[in-house]
């Protein structure tokens, strides 16, 4: 029967990277759960239901014309995310929805409609998703958990890092100041916070690379 791998943790912990690596060594398929959030982010700022920072409860009224859908190439490692069939992969990176999308992810309707979309989308197994709530709510079930953290400096670095290589050119602080903003929002909003559950492996990255993260969790995966 193929698995299912559930991975969650902190923004910029390094999910969709161990995520992906683990979808191509073990033949699963990868779902980027916080692409769906950014999506509706993204859907909400070109339909103006979302102005200086606030998002309009308009929003709920329209998810169901929102469709998501993906495209993992094993090869070159590449998740694509298509709105309502237009590949949306790098504008629901930029900062405007970055900034907002804790605020959408917030909303009980908003999480109820993306939450049955991503049970729906790993149904029958085979799949690695990563995100806040993977474990404990969309595949509780899930054969292998994992928890990732690391520390602050070393989340903003890499972060700061991903930004620049794309053209951008925050600060330090700013960066920090995103992450910390939504790592607040997400663990203490109220309808299903990040949490580590019971049963999740606690995987702390700071000094680990790529490769050993991967080796660890495939001997996770296996046992
Ligand atoms: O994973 P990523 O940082 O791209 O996710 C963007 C945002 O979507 C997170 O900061 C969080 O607010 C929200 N999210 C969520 N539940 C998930 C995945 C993401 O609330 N399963």
């Amino acid at each position: 029967k193929p698995i299912t791998i559930a991975i969650d943790g902190y923004s910029s912990t390094g999910k969709s990277t161990l995520a992906k690596d683990l979808a191509v060594a073990l033949g699963l398929n990868y779902i980027d759960s916080g692409a769906m959030y950014r999506a509706v982010a993204l859907f909400a700022l070109e339909n103006g239901l979302a102005r200086n920072g606030k998002v309009s409860s308009e929003l709920i009224k329209i998810l169901d014309s929102i469709d998501i859908s993906f495209h993992f190439n094993p090869l070159t490692k590449k998740s694509d995310t298509l709105l309502n069939g237009v590949n949306v992969e790098e504008k629901i990176r930029e900062k405007a929805v970055s900034d907002i999308v804790s605020e959408v992810a917030a909303i009980p309707e908003v999480r109820r409609h993306l939450v049955k979309l991503q049970k729906n989308l790993g149904k029958g197994g085979g799949v690695v998703m990563d995100g806040r709530d993977i474990g404990s709510v969309v595949f509780p079930n899930a054969e292998l958990k994992i928890f990732m953290t690391a520390d602050e400096d070393v989340r903003v670095n890499r972060r700061w890092a991903e930004l620049k290589s794309k053209g951008y050119s925050p600060s330090f602080d700013e960066v920090r100041e995103n992450l910390r903003h939504r790592d607040h929002l997400d663990s203490t909003r109220e309808d299903s916070p990040l949490t580590r559950t019971n049963d999740a492996i606690l995987l702390d990255n700071t000094n680990l690379n790529q490769e050993e993260q991967l080796q660890l969790a495939i001997n996770w995966a296996k046992k």
